[in-house]
């Protein structure tokens, strides 16, 4: 049988006596996207550093495609792209130049050509030749998330990508990420674009999964209001 694209038992991660993951338990089968909702503080920033391989966990195991990330870090990195909120890109430096860097770092065959591809299609050629202390903050996520996509990640991790975009450049961002039977999972506040790529929608509540459903449950009516009083109180 085919190995899930995640599985986590058990996995928990604290920062001193807070518990922001909590005992989870996760299974995401290759190609699903996932959205990721909940209160300011929930985990959902902490389960995204923790399925990139960024940070270990407290206790608990975490399996990429059936490799577990404790022993097969290194290896299991090169198959995940992560967005989060800090850019990670060096500001002296023009966009094209950081995105050579990350491609040299991934050993991304034909780098320029890539680049340039991925480029047309966020529609941020132009911006390549520009540094990145002049671009603007949803120029600087673009580019961020091509930085995400330059090796060709099996899994996707996004923290709020919809954050400081426009709507038309969300709508594009979604249909370039939910390519190739790639396993997206994403957070975001703004749960009708989360609902735009996701198939299963995972509500986090003090770093614990408190529902776990299929997109058609959550459609049709009184979705705004049921949003809330999932996510508020
Ligand atoms: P969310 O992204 O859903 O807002 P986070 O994962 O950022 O949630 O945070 C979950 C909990 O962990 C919060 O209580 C937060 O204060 C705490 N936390 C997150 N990162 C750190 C950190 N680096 N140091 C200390 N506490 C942290
Ligand atoms: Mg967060």
């Amino acid at each position: 049988m085919e190995h899930p694209a995640i599985e986590a038992r058990g996995l928990s991660r604290s920062y001193g006596r807070v518990k922001a993951i909590s005992n989870l338990g996760l299974t995401i089968a290759p190609g699903e996207k996932v959205v990721l909702i909940g209160p300011n503080g929930s985990g959902k920033t902490t389960l995204i550093k923790l399925l990139s391989t960024l940070i270990r966990p407290t206790s608990g195991t975490l399996k990429l495609f059936g490799k577990d990330t404790a022993s097969h870090g290194a290896q299991l990195r090169r198959r995940v792209g992560v967005l989060l909120h800090e850019p990670l890109l060096y500001n002296r430096l023009t966009a094209l130049e950081n995105l050579q860097f990350y491609s040299k770092m991934f050993n991304v065959p034909n780098e320029d050509r890539r680049i340039w591809e991925l480029a047309e299609e966020m529609e941020i050629g132009d911006l390549l030749k520009t540094r990145v202390d002049s671009l603007s903050h949803g120029q600087r996520k673009r580019v961020s998330i091509l930085r995400a996509l330059l090796h060709d990640p099996p899994i996707l991790l996004l923290d709020e990508p919809d954050a400081g975009l426009d709507q038309t450049a969300v709508q594009g961002l979604v249909k370039l990420v939910s390519r190739n039977g790639r396993t997206v999972v994403m957070s975001t506040h703004n749960l009708e674009s989360g609902l735009s790529m996701a198939q299963r929608v995972i509500v986090l509540k003090k770093g614990k999964v408190i529902m776990d459903v299929d997109r058609e449950v959550l459609d049709g009516a009184n979705l705004d209001l049921g949003y809330e009083a999932l996510v508020t109180g």
